[in-house]
Protein backbone atom coordinates (compact mmCIF):
# COMPACT_ATOMS: atom_id res chain seq x y z
CA UNK A 1 0.00 0.00 0.00
CA UNK A 2 2.48 2.19 0.79
CA UNK A 3 6.06 1.24 -1.07
CA UNK A 4 9.37 2.91 -0.23
CA UNK A 5 11.89 1.42 -2.82
CA UNK A 6 16.10 2.57 -2.05
CA UNK A 7 14.90 6.07 -0.62
CA UNK A 8 18.49 8.24 -0.42
CA UNK A 9 18.18 11.93 0.60
CA UNK A 10 20.93 13.95 0.73
CA UNK A 11 21.22 18.04 1.97
CA UNK A 12 24.07 18.95 -0.08
CA UNK A 13 27.23 16.52 1.04
CA UNK A 14 25.03 15.01 4.09
CA UNK A 15 23.77 11.41 3.26
CA UNK A 16 20.39 11.29 5.83
CA UNK A 17 18.49 8.45 3.99
CA UNK A 18 20.61 5.76 2.79
CA UNK A 19 19.48 2.78 0.76
CA UNK A 20 15.85 2.54 2.49
CA UNK A 21 13.00 0.54 1.45
CA UNK A 22 9.92 0.17 3.59
CA UNK A 23 6.33 -1.56 2.22
CA UNK A 24 3.39 -0.79 4.76
CA UNK A 25 0.30 -2.75 3.66
CA UNK A 26 -3.00 -1.33 4.52
CA UNK A 27 -4.72 -1.12 7.99
CA UNK A 28 -1.13 -2.06 8.77
CA UNK A 29 0.28 0.14 11.96
CA UNK A 30 4.33 1.27 11.65
CA UNK A 31 6.57 2.94 14.12
CA UNK A 32 9.66 4.64 13.50
CA UNK A 33 11.90 5.49 16.33
CA UNK A 34 15.54 5.92 16.49
CA UNK A 35 18.38 8.46 17.83
CA UNK A 36 17.38 12.67 17.14
CA UNK A 37 18.68 13.35 13.19
CA UNK A 38 18.56 9.22 12.22
CA UNK A 39 16.47 10.83 9.60
CA UNK A 40 12.28 9.75 11.18
CA UNK A 41 11.42 13.03 9.90
CA UNK A 42 12.39 13.26 6.57
CA UNK A 43 11.56 9.60 5.85
CA UNK A 44 8.23 10.64 6.65
CA UNK A 45 8.10 13.98 4.84
CA UNK A 46 9.72 11.93 1.54
CA UNK A 47 6.30 10.13 1.82
CA UNK A 48 4.24 13.48 0.20
CA UNK A 49 7.14 14.99 -1.50
CA UNK A 50 7.73 17.84 1.02
CA UNK A 51 11.31 16.11 0.92
CA UNK A 52 11.89 15.30 -2.29
CA UNK A 53 14.39 12.28 -2.13
CA UNK A 54 17.65 12.40 -4.02
CA UNK A 55 17.23 8.79 -5.47
CA UNK A 56 14.85 6.10 -5.27
CA UNK A 57 11.15 6.01 -5.43
CA UNK A 58 7.88 6.49 -3.09
CA UNK A 59 4.13 4.75 -4.15
CA UNK A 60 1.01 4.75 -2.64
CA UNK A 61 -1.85 2.77 -3.40
CA UNK A 62 -0.32 1.99 -6.53
CA UNK A 63 0.62 5.36 -7.81
CA UNK A 64 4.39 6.77 -7.91
CA UNK A 65 4.24 9.93 -5.71
CA UNK A 66 7.61 11.51 -6.47
CA UNK A 67 7.49 10.85 -10.15
CA UNK A 68 8.79 13.31 -12.63
CA UNK A 69 6.30 15.50 -14.75
CA UNK A 70 6.54 19.05 -16.03
CA UNK A 71 5.43 21.01 -12.94
CA UNK A 72 2.02 22.32 -13.71
CA UNK A 73 1.00 18.59 -14.33
CA UNK A 74 3.36 17.29 -10.95
CA UNK A 75 1.49 20.44 -8.85
CA UNK A 76 -1.71 19.02 -10.03
CA UNK A 77 -0.51 15.21 -8.98
CA UNK A 78 0.92 16.33 -5.79
CA UNK A 79 -1.64 18.01 -4.81
CA UNK A 80 -4.00 14.58 -5.43
CA UNK A 81 -1.63 12.42 -3.36
CA UNK A 82 -1.20 14.88 -0.16
CA UNK A 83 -5.61 14.97 -0.23
CA UNK A 84 -5.07 11.18 0.80
CA UNK A 85 -2.34 11.62 3.15
CA UNK A 86 -3.21 13.07 6.82
CA UNK A 87 -0.04 14.54 8.53
CA UNK A 88 0.07 15.44 12.26
CA UNK A 89 3.21 17.13 13.50
CA UNK A 90 4.72 17.73 16.97
CA UNK A 91 3.29 21.14 16.46
CA UNK A 92 -0.48 21.58 16.09
CA UNK A 93 0.12 23.73 12.45
CA UNK A 94 -3.64 25.08 13.46
CA UNK A 95 -4.51 28.24 11.73
CA UNK A 96 -4.35 30.50 14.86
CA UNK A 97 -6.82 33.58 13.29
CA UNK A 98 -9.57 30.72 12.56
CA UNK A 99 -11.80 28.94 14.68
CA UNK A 100 -11.28 25.51 15.18
CA UNK A 101 -14.19 24.81 12.84
CA UNK A 102 -13.00 26.92 9.94
CA UNK A 103 -9.37 25.26 10.59
CA UNK A 104 -11.42 22.02 9.46
CA UNK A 105 -13.60 22.74 6.71
CA UNK A 106 -10.70 24.87 5.29
CA UNK A 107 -9.11 22.34 3.35
CA UNK A 108 -12.30 20.24 2.17
CA UNK A 109 -13.75 23.53 0.70
CA UNK A 110 -10.77 24.53 -0.64
CA UNK A 111 -9.01 21.44 -2.52
CA UNK A 112 -12.35 19.16 -2.47
CA UNK A 113 -14.92 21.42 -3.83
CA UNK A 114 -17.10 20.71 -0.92
CA UNK A 115 -19.88 23.06 -0.03
CA UNK A 116 -20.00 24.76 3.03
CA UNK A 117 -22.71 22.87 4.67
CA UNK A 118 -20.88 19.25 3.77
CA UNK A 119 -17.74 20.68 5.13
CA UNK A 120 -19.66 21.51 8.91
CA UNK A 121 -20.80 18.43 9.02
CA UNK A 122 -17.57 16.66 8.53
CA UNK A 123 -15.92 19.33 10.98
CA UNK A 124 -18.77 18.45 13.23
CA UNK A 125 -18.93 14.85 12.48
CA UNK A 126 -14.60 14.93 13.20
CA UNK A 127 -15.05 16.91 16.23
CA UNK A 128 -17.62 14.33 17.89
CA UNK A 129 -14.80 11.49 17.09
CA UNK A 130 -11.66 12.97 18.86
CA UNK A 131 -14.18 14.36 21.76
CA UNK A 132 -14.17 17.89 21.32
CA UNK A 133 -17.35 19.19 19.95
CA UNK A 134 -18.48 21.72 21.97
CA UNK A 135 -14.70 23.52 21.32
CA UNK A 136 -16.05 24.14 17.26
CA UNK A 137 -16.03 27.69 17.82
CA UNK A 138 -12.82 28.27 19.65
CA UNK A 139 -9.90 29.79 18.46
CA UNK A 140 -6.53 27.51 18.22
CA UNK A 141 -5.02 30.03 21.81
CA UNK A 142 -8.19 28.98 23.99
CA UNK A 143 -7.38 25.23 23.19
CA UNK A 144 -4.80 23.14 25.40
CA UNK A 145 -2.02 21.69 23.64
CA UNK A 146 -3.65 18.25 24.26
CA UNK A 147 -7.00 19.73 22.33
CA UNK A 148 -5.21 21.50 19.53
CA UNK A 149 -3.72 18.22 18.76
CA UNK A 150 -6.65 16.53 18.82
CA UNK A 151 -7.99 18.71 16.47
CA UNK A 152 -5.11 18.88 14.24
CA UNK A 153 -6.22 15.17 13.96
CA UNK A 154 -9.53 15.89 13.35
CA UNK A 155 -8.40 18.16 10.43
CA UNK A 156 -6.36 15.79 8.60
CA UNK A 157 -8.91 13.36 8.90
CA UNK A 158 -11.93 15.45 7.41
CA UNK A 159 -10.11 14.51 4.06
CA UNK A 160 -10.75 11.34 4.50
CA UNK A 161 -7.09 10.36 4.17
CA UNK A 162 -5.81 6.80 3.13
CA UNK A 163 -2.73 7.18 5.68
CA UNK A 164 -2.17 9.42 8.63
CA UNK A 165 1.56 10.00 9.08
CA UNK A 166 2.49 11.56 12.63
CA UNK A 167 5.61 13.15 13.53
CA UNK A 168 6.11 12.70 17.70
CA UNK A 169 2.49 14.36 17.67
CA UNK A 170 2.91 14.23 21.63
CA UNK A 171 6.39 15.49 22.05
CA UNK A 172 5.90 19.08 22.72
CA UNK A 173 2.72 18.65 24.64
CA UNK A 174 3.21 18.60 28.61
CA UNK A 175 2.89 15.04 30.22
CA UNK A 176 -0.52 15.26 31.48
CA UNK A 177 -2.14 15.89 28.08
CA UNK A 178 -0.09 13.27 26.42
CA UNK A 179 -2.53 9.85 26.74
CA UNK A 180 -5.74 11.95 25.42
CA UNK A 181 -3.55 12.19 22.27
CA UNK A 182 -2.76 8.36 22.06
CA UNK A 183 -6.58 7.48 22.91
CA UNK A 184 -7.01 9.11 19.72
CA UNK A 185 -4.81 7.45 17.78
CA UNK A 186 -5.14 4.10 19.72
CA UNK A 187 -8.95 4.74 18.53
CA UNK A 188 -7.93 5.61 14.94
CA UNK A 189 -5.67 2.32 14.85
CA UNK A 190 -9.37 0.10 16.00
CA UNK A 191 -11.04 1.66 13.20
CA UNK A 192 -8.20 0.28 11.12
CA UNK A 193 -6.35 3.28 9.83
CA UNK A 194 -2.82 2.80 8.25
CA UNK A 195 -0.11 4.98 10.13
CA UNK A 196 3.06 5.53 10.07
CA UNK A 197 4.48 6.64 13.54
CA UNK A 198 7.28 8.24 14.58
CA UNK A 199 7.50 8.19 18.47
CA UNK A 200 9.47 8.32 21.31
CA UNK A 201 7.04 6.88 23.19
CA UNK A 202 8.19 3.42 23.04
CA UNK A 203 5.43 2.30 25.42
CA UNK A 204 3.00 3.90 23.16
CA UNK A 205 4.57 2.05 20.17
CA UNK A 206 4.37 -1.14 21.39
CA UNK A 207 0.86 -0.89 22.12
CA UNK A 208 -0.82 0.08 19.20
CA UNK A 209 1.79 -0.41 16.21
CA UNK A 210 2.64 -3.71 14.46
CA UNK A 211 5.50 -3.40 12.89
CA UNK A 212 8.35 -0.56 14.55
CA UNK A 213 11.69 0.15 12.74
CA UNK A 214 14.64 1.06 14.31
CA UNK A 215 16.68 4.20 12.32
CA UNK A 216 19.97 5.06 13.01
CA UNK A 217 22.31 7.59 10.69
CA UNK A 218 19.93 7.15 7.81
CA UNK A 219 19.48 3.26 7.73
CA UNK A 220 16.83 0.82 8.94
CA UNK A 221 19.19 -0.80 11.70
CA UNK A 222 16.33 -3.45 12.68
CA UNK A 223 12.44 -4.34 12.18
CA UNK A 224 9.66 -6.20 13.57
CA UNK A 225 7.36 -6.96 15.43
CA UNK A 226 7.23 -4.62 18.60
CA UNK A 227 7.89 -7.65 20.83
CA UNK A 228 10.98 -8.33 19.13
CA UNK A 229 12.17 -5.13 18.39
CA UNK A 230 11.52 -4.04 22.01
CA UNK A 231 12.72 -6.82 24.55
CA UNK A 232 14.73 -9.17 21.79
CA UNK A 233 16.86 -6.63 19.44
CA UNK A 234 19.32 -8.10 17.56
CA UNK A 235 21.86 -5.19 16.86
CA UNK A 236 23.72 -3.19 19.50
CA UNK A 237 22.75 -0.22 18.03
CA UNK A 238 19.23 -0.94 18.84
CA UNK A 239 20.21 -2.37 22.44
CA UNK A 240 22.17 0.83 23.20
CA UNK A 241 19.43 3.27 22.49
CA UNK A 242 16.16 1.08 23.53
CA UNK A 243 18.44 0.45 27.17
CA UNK A 244 18.15 4.90 26.92
CA UNK A 245 14.50 4.90 26.37
CA UNK A 246 13.06 2.15 27.58
P1 LIG B 1 14.52 14.22 15.60
O1 LIG B 1 14.29 12.99 16.45
O2 LIG B 1 15.42 15.19 16.29
O3 LIG B 1 13.28 14.83 15.08
P2 LIG B 1 14.96 13.00 12.98
O4 LIG B 1 15.31 11.56 13.08
O5 LIG B 1 13.57 13.36 12.66
O6 LIG B 1 15.42 13.72 14.34
P3 LIG B 1 15.61 14.48 10.62
O7 LIG B 1 14.87 15.70 10.98
O8 LIG B 1 15.05 13.60 9.58
O9 LIG B 1 15.95 13.63 11.92
O10 LIG B 1 17.05 14.94 10.20
C1 LIG B 1 18.05 14.04 9.73
C2 LIG B 1 19.30 14.81 9.40
O11 LIG B 1 19.05 15.63 8.27
C3 LIG B 1 19.82 15.72 10.50
O12 LIG B 1 21.22 15.62 10.53
C4 LIG B 1 19.37 17.08 10.04
O13 LIG B 1 20.25 18.06 10.50
C5 LIG B 1 19.41 16.96 8.53
N1 LIG B 1 18.44 17.83 7.88
C6 LIG B 1 17.09 17.76 7.99
N2 LIG B 1 16.48 18.68 7.23
C7 LIG B 1 17.47 19.37 6.61
C8 LIG B 1 17.51 20.47 5.68
N3 LIG B 1 16.38 21.03 5.23
N4 LIG B 1 18.71 20.91 5.28
C9 LIG B 1 19.86 20.32 5.72
N5 LIG B 1 19.90 19.30 6.57
C10 LIG B 1 18.74 18.82 7.03
MG1 LIG C 1 12.12 14.51 13.58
Amino acid sequence: FVDIRHAQKCFGELEVLKDISLQVEQQQIVAIIGPSGSGKSTLLRAINDLDPLTSGEVWLDGVQVNKLLPHAQYEKHINQVRQQIGMVFQHFNLFPHLTVRENITLAPKLLKGVSDDEANALAEQQLEHVGLIDRIDYHPSQLSGGQKQRVAIARALAMKPKLMLFDEATSALDPELVEEVNQVMKMLAEEAMTMIIVTHEMGFAESVCDRVLFMDGGVVVEEGAPEVVFHNPTQDRTKNFLRKHL
